[in-house]
């Protein structure tokens, strides 16, 4: 249900996907945008939005909030978006992928946009015109790929590569228990338009700076086990990235780590931010359902990967957290065949 006066409501037989193709094929001014501390599935949906539109020969402006992962740069058309924390849009429609609303893109001047709202997020609020939202993509690219296929626009090699790099990360490398057949077929078609599997692993995983090793190093010392070994907990603060020689940049993928050790069901890691607020973000395996655990805190995300921001001081907040994510270990587990 739309919580938005401006939505747009749709004719009988229409659907989201098809109207967003006429408004984008009617518009000629675009600009892209997704939630700040962009990860590799916000990166790719939009780099493939801005090459398909290229394609149409419209114009196409990307704006971020926060600079993506050093890891990311070198992958094509990174060099064209502008990092920007309040924006003056002259163009004839916004397209906001992956943000449950509107405020999680970190970008301020978009309000009274015609917004096209994208997303796969549990609890999307519909802030835009057009509101296409699919939980059951596992990654936002696979709606992207599905516009740019409405839109006729053959998948090129950067099309291809940033469907796939959004796939690859949200999906935890082929991890999570939100992949389908469908997340499959894209990619044997992205891989047939020349993505090389291998390589975009090795640039994604396996670009690690050796001051990321000593992190992991640090990190992996300092975890805490609760919850008879099923719970990991990590915690991080400036001192350690400093000793290492590390930025935040430096810190992505890193809470994957405890969940290779097989009595691990869900892994918390606790960041402070520069302002001083706590920065949770969750993992879990199966049917954990660590979502939930962020929307008791005004999170969201998915079943196997959500996060959150908490005011205040950790002490006051850690012992609530934890003992949500016991309760969500144990409901996981009782339904695990
Ligand atoms: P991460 O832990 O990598 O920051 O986020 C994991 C997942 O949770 C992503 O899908 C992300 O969009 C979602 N997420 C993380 N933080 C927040 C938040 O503060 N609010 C909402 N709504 N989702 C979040
Ligand atoms: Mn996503």
């Amino acid at each position: 249900m739309s919580q938005n006066a401006r939505a747009i409501t749709l004719l009988a037989g229409d659907t989201p996907l098809r109207r967003i193709r006429d408004e984008i094929l009617r518009r000629e001014r675009f600009l892209l945008t997704s939630h700040a501390r962009p990860d590799g599935d916000s990166i790719g949906s939009q780099l493939a939005m801005a090459f398909a539109l290229d394609a149409l020969g419209k114009r196409v402006r990307i704006v971020n909030a926060d600079p993506a992962p050093e890891h990311y740069e070198g992958f094509p058309g990174m060099e064209r978006i502008e990092i920007a924390p309040t924006v003056t849009a002259d163009v004839d429609a916004v397209i906001v992928m992956e943000c449950s609303d509107l405020g999680r893109t970190g970008v301020a001047g978009l309000e009274g946009q015609f917004l096209i709202n994208i997303d796969h997020h549990a609890g999307n609020l519909l802030y835009g015109a057009l509101n296409w939202h699919d939980e059951s993509a596992a990654a936002c690219a696979e709606m992207v790929f599905d516009l740019i296929h409405a839109l006729d626009v053959p998948l090129n090699l950067e099309i291809a590569t940033h469907i796939y790099l959004g796939i690859l990360t949200d999906t935890g490398s082929f991890h999570h228990a939100n992949i389908t057949p469908r997340t499959f077929d894209i990619c044997r078609q992205a891989v047939e338009a020349g993505v090389n599997p291998a390589t975009m692993a090795r640039r994604v995983f396996d670009s690690n700076s050796f001051g990321k090793l000593k992190l992991i190093g640090a990190l992996l010392d300092s975890m805490e086990l609760l919850d008879e070994g099923r719970l990991a907990v990590l915690f991080m603060d400036k001192g350690m990235l400093e000793a290492c020689g590390c930025t935040n940049n430096d810190t992505e993928g890193l809470i994957n780590l405890p969940l290779t050790a097989r009595e691990i069901q869900a892994v918390v890691f606790f960041r402070i931010a520069d302002d001083g607020s706590i920065r949770v973000s969750m993992r879990s395996k199966y049917d954990v359902d660590v979502r939930r655990v962020a929307n008791a805190f005004g999170g969201g995300g998915h079943k196997n990967a959500a996060g959150f921001s908490a005011p205040g001081r950790l002490e006051e907040v850690r012992g609530r957290i934890i003992e949500l994510l016991v309760a969500a270990i144990a409901d996981g587990l009782q339904s695990r065949p």
